[in-house]
């Protein structure tokens, strides 16, 4: 079978006629002196030693591949295999990003460090590395996700960071990134802005991307050393999209062979209230990209829904939107209580708690293995643990 050619973004920051850089003048200065670092810093191999030793000794990198024996068994069908994201120190896979951007603002010589956050995992990685670096952290979070997330919300304060409610909008994600994205505009030079998925303006989908491809690098070649070959279904979920391109980046070539899997929230069905915009959306800009959005009838962007705070965002990074179009990797969705099933089932069997997102990616593996063959191979990306979704499961679950 052929290998799949992939290169992208071009120079200009476009996956196809996504991504990009649609931002104010004010902020072309930023982000080109932001892509110009990364890319010495990329080839720097003092940065990248430097970045390896944290993964492996602060982070807990490589994270395991895990077989789920008995789960495979009940099912009957194929294996599923886990990669243990949750298993990452504070819990999920974005401290991987969060961890290489902070050496970008190190290395530029930034003081003050300004992150949005959602689920609040972006935000407790960010305020976890500016503490390690001694760097002042402001977290910009919207006020419905801070009565959602509250131990999430202790945590930053716990570790140093400022969490700067955010009331405008839905007051949820898309919003906290607008005041972000603002706060960048209005100190562009002591501030460096840590984003938290493969969104916003080019250079952050490539670079945050970079920072996530370890995930499938590290799966490639467990998946060689533990079964022998490369597994035939590969499935992640998908809000803005970071760990799901982490783990299909190194799959890409053999895409053809491979089947990559994304999956949305559906929410409370894709006739309801969701957050599946590639299933869903159309084509539209928001936050300096050129992606596919939830958007009304008049193109304002729509509320988000999903019982996962970091599955709730109304666009996704141009690079899935691309790879959608390319067909080399497959978009379907999961509903709330499709989700809170299939985490209810693994802890069940395997005895592991995932987030509430990571369910979303569950679900499809326990829908599909029962239809394949034995000796097929399912490889999950369990993107973080379920203790910061607690109070959420045990409503739902009624515990
Ligand atoms: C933030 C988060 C996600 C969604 O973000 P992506 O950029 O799509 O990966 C998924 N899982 C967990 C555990 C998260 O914290």
């Amino acid at each position: 079978m052929t290998k799949v050619v992939y290169n992208a973004p071009d120079a200009s920051g476009h996956f196809g006629t996504f991504g990009g850089k649609f931002i104010p003048e004010t902020l072309i200065k930023n982000a080109s002196d932001l892509e110009k670092e990364y890319l010495k810093a990329k080839e720097d191999p003092e940065f990248q030693t430097t970045l390896a030793g944290l993964l492996r000794d602060y982070v807990g990198r490589p994270t395991p591949l895990y077989h789920a024996r008995g789960l495979s068994e009940k099912l009957g069908g194929a294996s599923i295999w886990l990669k243990r994201e949750d298993l990452c120190h504070t819990g999920a896979h974005k401290i991987n990003n969060a961890l290489g951007q902070v050496l970008l603002a190190k290395r530029m010589g930034k003081k003050r460090v300004i992150a949005e956050t959602g689920a609040g995992q972006h935000g407790v990685a960010t305020a976890t590395v500016c503490a390690l670096f001694d760097l002042e952290c402001i977290v910009y979070m919207g006020e419905e996700d801070i009565r959602r997330q509250a131990p999430n919300v202790a945590r930053m304060k716990l570790l140093g960071a400022t969490v700067r409610p955010v009331t405008s909008g839905t007051r949820t994600l898309k919003d906290a990134t607008s005041e972000a994205i603002r706060d960048w505009m209005n100190n562009p030079e002591e501030t460096f802005y840590i984003v938290g998925s493969v969104i916003g303006m080019h250079p952050y989908p490539m670079m945050v991307r970079d920072f996530q491809a370890i995930i499938g690098r590290e799966t490639r070649r467990q998946s060689i050393e533990q079964m022998g070959r490369l597994p035939d279904v590969v499935v992640a979920c998908v809000g803005g999209g970071s760990n799901a391109i982490g783990m299909f980046f190194d799959l890409l070539p053999d895409a053809r062979t491979i089947e990559l899997i994304g999956v949305e929230a559906a929410g409370e069905g894709l006739q309801g209230r969701h957050a599946a915009s590639l299933t869903k959306g159309d084509i539209g800009v928001l936050h300096g990209a050129m992606m596919k959005l939830l958007q009304d009838e008049f193109g304002q962007v729509q509320e988000a829904h999903s019982i996962s705070a970091g599955l709730d965002y109304p666009g996704v990074g141009p690079e899935h939107c691309y790879l959608q179009r390319l067909g080399l990797v497959t978009y379907t969705s999961a509903t709330d209580r499709e989700a809170i099933e299939a985490l209810d089932t693994l802890a069940k069997t395997e005895g592991i708690i995932c987030a509430l997102e990571s369910a979303h990616a569950m679900h499809y593996a326990l829908m599909r293995a029962p239809m394949m063959p034995k000796e097929s191979i399912i490889v999950v990306n369990l993107s973080g643990r379920g203790d910061k979704d607690m109070a959420t499961i045990m409503q739902e679950l009624k515990l």
